[in-house]
This record gives structure tokens, sequence and C-alpha cells, in this order.
């Protein structure tokens, strides 16, 4: 019998990380542990987690009949700019990192070969093995969560551009002199896009509708859009009606700070109708986004991932309809566009197989 090789694997995310032990050849962990990361008390506390959870996995694996010396490294992803030939995570602002040498560091701790690389590489890398992405030529993956991320995958690989950041898709201009993003400059995707962008648009829109109440303003000066694909300006909240309260408030009983992406998805799933203007456009600006990646790229599939994928079908459908409004028809037909299998599960796949491609088969 052809001797089983075992691969250790983390995705450290910026609230949970999750830790896992792959077969080389099977996309389906034997063992699943997941864990809050401890970003504030610093890398070290992180590493020291994330230690701990692999060690924990071993330990379950080797109960279950996984003898140690087939455990032949570990894949780790991280939110941010990764260095995969130094193994340098260069910044990652969800985590407060800066230039943190991760792959050592593990590498010491866990005494096995480790490789590390961007989350969205992994969780991508993940889709095409054992999820949505299965069988694609050409794939990106983009990962909607607190910030977008994006992989593209060739023939199984990871494309990594000539200096290994290629694939960061929400950093695409898609609004000049738009909203301050992350990366410091304005009009990116994920300045719109993401879980957070999505949230500050609820907020904006709220205080909107408030300020119009307040003012009293004329019912009939704004009305009800028909169609809630229909295209809105950037501030939705003046294209609602006045007079019916949107159910985000009293969801977080009026504590907007509190509010996220999945409140404003499950508002809009109940029918609010801000919130449902407030995904509509999400839907757009996602759109545009991957229209162009489309007429760039001519992939096969595109997979949503992340927990803004989790909003389903309120966000995959006008997704779609308008990649085919926006995109060269025949690459838009030549693509489909879907959700993850596993939103939580393929940054930890990927992981697995990023080790396996670059430290058993030797790719980088
Ligand atoms: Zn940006």
């Amino acid at each position: 019998m052809k001797s089983r090789r075992w691969i250790l694997a983390l995705d450290v995310g910026g609230t949970n990380m999750t830790a896992g032990l792959f077969h080389d050849e099977v996309g389906e962990p034997l063992v699943l542990r997941s864990r809050s990361t401890p970003v504030a008390e610093g890398v070290g506390a992180v590493v020291a987690r994330g230690v701990a959870l692999l060690d924990e996995v071993r330990k379950e694996a080797e109960g279950a009949g996984v003898p140690p010396d087939r455990i032949v490294g570990a894949g780790i992803g991280v939110p941010g700019a990764v260095d995969p030939t130094r193994g340098i995570v260069s910044r990652a602002p969800n985590l407060a990192w800066n230039d943190v040498p991760i792959r050592d560091r593990f590498q010491e701790a866990l005494g096995l070969p480790v490789v590390v690389d961007n989350d969205a590489n992994c969780a991508a890398l993940g889709e095409w093995w054992a999820g949505a992405g299965r069988g694609s030529r050409l794939m990106v993956g983009a990962t909607l969560g607190t910030g977008i991320g994006g992989g593209i995958v060739r023939e199984g690989r990871v494309l990594r551009g000539v200096t290994g950041s290629a694939g960061e898709i929400g950093h695409m201009t898609i609004q000049l002199d738009g909203r301050s993003c992350s990366c410091g400059n304005r009009g990116c995707l994920e300045a719109y896009a993401s879980g957070t962008a999505i949230a500050q648009r609820a907020r904006e829109a709220l205080e909107e509708q408030r300020i119009r109440h307040r003012e009293g303003g004329d019912p009939n000066r704004a009305g009800r859009p028909d169609d809630v694909d229909s295209p809105l300006p950037d501030h939705v909240g003046s294209t609602l009606s006045e007079d019916a309260g949107s159910i985000l408030d009293s969801m977080v009983d009026g504590r907007w700070e509190e509010l996220t992406a999945a409140h404003v998805s499950r508002a809009a799933g109940a029918g609010d109708e801000l919130a449902r203007a407030i995904m509509a456009e999400t839907a757009r600006y996602l759109g545009a986004g991957l229209a162009g990646l489309v007429n760039v790229l001519n992939p096969d599939r595109i997979v949503l991932t992340g927990g803004v994928a989790l909003a389903g079908d309120l966000l995959l459908e006008p997704v779609r309809r308008h990649v085919r409004r926006q995109a060269f028809p025949s690459a838009a037909e030549a693509c489909v566009i879907a959700l993850a299998r596993s939103p939580e599960g393929a940054g930890v796949r990927g992981a697995a197989l990023t080790f396996r491609r670059e430290v058993l088969e030797g790719h980088r």
C-alpha cells in the first residue's frame, strides 16, 4: 500500500483560527478545530494559540491511528500580504502585523517544515481542490469578508505574479476619488463591498433616514425603488421612503456601531427596504468588479467565499445579472459564478494543498 502522508493546516483569521489535518490526496479534513484569534495580545499569543491548536489536532489524529512520523509539515494561511518564498507576512492590517517571519516561528515551534501564503489564495485553492471550483481550468476565488481578498487558480496552481501579490481583487479601483480604502488608496472595490463597507454604508443610510425623518421632509420627494436591483446613487438612503424605519435599528437596539454585514443581509432577507437597497447596491459594485475580471482573465469559474457570501442568492443572483450585463457576452457565458461549498473551511483546506504543491511537489 502506498504510504500515506498527512499535512497540518492552519487558517488564521482576524476573528477565528481553524486548524485541520489532511491526507495529501484528500480534500476533506480528518480532524478540524477552531478557536478565537487573540489579535489584541500580539503576534506571540497568536502563534502560541495556533501551535496549541495544531498540537491538539496532532494528538487527536494520533488517537485516530495516524502515525506521528507520517505528518510531514504544515500550511498556514494569513490575511495579509505574504512573501511566500521567505515566509514573511509583510503587512496584515487585520492582525496589526508588519514584517513578521511567521514561517520560521511556526517551524521552530512545530519542528516541521511550514509554508505560508495569503489566506485568499488558500481559500481559492481550497475551493478548487474540493469545492465549487473543482475541475476549473481558470478560476477566480473572491473572499468577501472584513476586507476583500482574491486568488486566481490556473490549472490547479495559484497565479502569483512577479512579486507574489497577484489576485488582490479587493483593490481594483471601481470609483475615482471614491471612499478611502485600508490600502491607502481611494475607490477600491473593498471600500464598497467588503463586510466592513456594507455595515458602514448601512450606518450612513440610517443616518440619512434619521435626518430626513427629523426634518419631516416631503414624503413624496423620494419614492421607493420599484426594483431593488435598479441603479442607485451612492447614498441609497435618499431613495428610500420616509415613513418606514429600518429594522436594522432595532436589531442592534439603536447601537449602530454594532451593525455588521450579517445584520444587513438578514434584514434584507426579511424584506427590509433599506437593507435590500444596500445589498442591491453591493451586488452592483461586485458585479462591476467581477465583470472587469471576466473581461481581463476570461475565467470559467468565479467562486464567492467569506462571511458576506453567506448572504447566498440574495447576493449571487443580482451579481450574476450585473456581470452578464457588463462583461463581454461570450466571456460572461463561459463563466459560472458560484458560492463556495464551504465558505469557512476552504482556507484551511487550501493551506494544506499549498504545502503539498510547494514542498511535496516542489512547485512555486
Ligand atoms: Zn484598496
